[in-house]
């Protein structure tokens, strides 16, 4: 059985297999959660980036985590908020989905979510929590190894909005 968790940390804190990251399409880094990211890991970690050839929206890449108590980092690029008529809501699905399935191929047991497009990417915070939380909870439902999905929140807001979500799932 897998569980569905929310908390309120900085991200590049947690020990669990992959952390997730709300990366832009050329993986070279950026700022927000990508560059707390990559501070924490480290310059080794752009230096894997650079060999990746970026990555489309939707879809998600693996990386070592480097200087990370996360052993891996699973990078994914969300979609640009523009209203919610230009596929957003399948794109950031797409996000979950895939990272999942990197985490599934891997044997991973842990994994920790940001909230993916709800910063600099304009998604607002609770349509995409809706999305992430129902797109993991269909994951799990199919086959999973995992044995812990976490999504982790900056503010004690965001944490109610998971929290309030995953109460009702
Ligand atoms: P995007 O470009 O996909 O919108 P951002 O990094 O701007 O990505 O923001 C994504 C989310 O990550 C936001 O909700 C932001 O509050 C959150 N965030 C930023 N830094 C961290 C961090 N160190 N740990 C956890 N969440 C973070």
């Amino acid at each position: 059985m897998v569980r569905l968790r929310t908390i309120q940390a900085n991200i590049v804190t947690l020990s669990v297999d992959a952390i997730v990251n709300a990366a832009n399409s050329s993986l070279l880094g950026g700022g927000g959660v990508d560059g707390a990211i990559h501070r924490a890991a480290g310059p080794e970690l752009l230096e894997e980036c650079r060999k990746l050839g970026g990555c489309k929206t939707g879809e998600a890449k693996l990386t070592k985590g480097y200087k990370l108590p996360a052993r891996f980092v699973i990078h994914t690029v969300g979609p640009v908020w523009k209203g919610g008529g230009k596929g957003e809501p399948q794109l950031l699905a797409s996000c979950y989905r895939n990272s999942l399935a990197i985490a599934n191929k891997q044997g991973f047991k842990t994994i920790a979510f940001p909230g993916i497009s709800t910063g600099v990417y304009g998604y607002p915070f609770e349509l995409a929590a809706r999305v992430a939380v129902d797109t993991a909870a269909e994951v799990v439902q199919k086959s999973s190894k995992l044995e812990e999905i976490i999504f982790c929140c900056f503010s004690p807001d965001d944490l109610a909005v998971y929290e309030s979500l995953l109460s009702k799932s």
